[in-house]
């Protein structure tokens, strides 16, 4: 019995071809390839300006940093994302508050994010989880009065719309993700967008050490200008290798999305008639890439979510638990709300990931469909 996987990113010789190239340049670390990439996925993602990082992670520590927060800050973050959302927060040395999900889509909104504000919010970042996009416009709405910056966690986000647009496109900052596990892959990476040309300038100093003078622009004169480094930055960057990739990668992303919305669309249809399973769907205000296609395992259904799980690996069929919720994990216990996150802990305790991607044969899935059929 061959093993069904939960994910697997799509990769080809054109990758191989690009990283070879950038190898046989000399041109390793941070340079034009990556410049390259930042262009491009300006123009995808239709943001003015983008800036490449090692992680999405990094991104989301830069964006907070040139949105201002600091210590004593606290920043709104849905406990129901991966712990580096949480994460980002307190390495600026804010407090990470954390806000509950909309069932349906498993996103913080507008009424949520307003139920976790304090006195000293000062930023508050919204994840498109799973690739579903967040409702911004009620949150920017809600936060743009208050002077709050609102940072979209587009990490599992690109090829997702929201009201025609990309994610992210409307957001003051976004980060993105290129993980093997997300929708396009550099191994690893991650991208700043915004608007903001100073954030945009800041995110890119701040990625190379702070320095002044960028290593690509003293590689291009002969007798390099002196660099200062005038505030304490990091080590941030991405490198050629992950750029050429990444290009490559960007150009697949409308047949990855497409290709995975048409296996989703199979999936909620043949989910359609088995009693007790909910799978995620596409909300009213945009479209999803299907990065990760969750189903609830509701009280109809036979089978627990554990036993479906151990059910499924019998069959072969890799699926996994869903999203995780960081106010469990022990950094962040203390942190939760006295009223409790009851939608995220239902969602957590209840939901799992089907195998969903590019190169999933319909074979494959059907086995996954009748493993699901099998105990109603
Ligand atoms: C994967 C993920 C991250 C972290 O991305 P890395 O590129 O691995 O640092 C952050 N936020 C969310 C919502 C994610 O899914």
């Amino acid at each position: 019995m061959t093993r069904v996987n939960v994910m697997r990113p799509w990769l080809g010789d054109e990758e191989v071809t690009a990283v070879a190239e950038a190898i046989r340049s000399g041109w390793v670390a941070q340079g034009p390839r990556v410049a390259a990439f930042e262009r491009a996925f300006e123009a995808a993602m239709q943001a003015p300006y983008a800036v490449a990082t090692s992680s999405c992670t990094t991104a989301l520590h830069l964006a907070l940093a040139v949105g201002g927060v600091g210590a004593g800050d606290d920043v709104v973050v849905p406990s129901f994302s991966f712990i580096a959302t949480a994460n980002a927060a307190v390495y600026v040395g804010a407090r990470p508050v954390f806000a509950d999900v909309d069932p349906a889509t498993g996103n913080v909104t507008r009424d949520t994010v307003e139920a976790a504000l304090t006195p000293s919010t000062r930023a508050v970042v919204v994840v498109d989880q799973g690739g579903v996009p967040v409702d911004l416009d009620p949150i920017r709405e809600l936060c743009d009065a208050k002077g709050i910056v609102v940072v979209e966690d587009a990490a599992c986000g690109a090829g997702s719309t929201y009201k025609g647009r990309p994610v992210g496109a409307t957001a003051p900052i976004s980060a993105w993700s290129f993980h093997p596990r997300k929708i396009i892959t550099t191994g690893e990476g991650g991208m700043i967008t915004t608007g903001r040309e100073e954030w945009a300038t800041r995110a890119r100093r701040l990625r190379e050490h702070a320095m002044s003078v960028s290593a690509a622009d003293r590689h291009a004169s002969v007798l390099a200008p002196a660099e200062e480094y005038g505030e304490v930055g990091f080590n941030y960057r991405m490198t050629d290798l992950q750029g050429a990739m990444g290009l490559v990668q960007l150009g697949r992303l409308p047949e990855i999305v497409a290709r995975r919305r048409a296996l989703a669309d199979v999936y909620a249809k043949q989910l359609a008639d088995i009693p007790g399973l909910r799978p995620v769907t596409d909300p009213a205000w945009g479209t999803g890439n299907f990065q990760s296609y969750w189903v609830e395992v509701e009280p109809e259904y036979p089978l627990s979510r554990e036993a479906l799980l151990a059910h499924l690996a019998d069959a072969g069929i890799s699926a996994r638990r869903g999203i995780m919720a960081a106010h469990r994990q022990a950094p962040y216990q203390e942190l939760t709300p006295t009223s409790g996150l009851p939608i995220t802990d239902r969602l957590t305790d209840h939901t799992l990931i089907l195998p969903l991607f590019h190169e999933l044969t319909e074979s494959d899935q059907e086995r996954v469909i009748a493993a699901l059929r099998g105990p109603v």
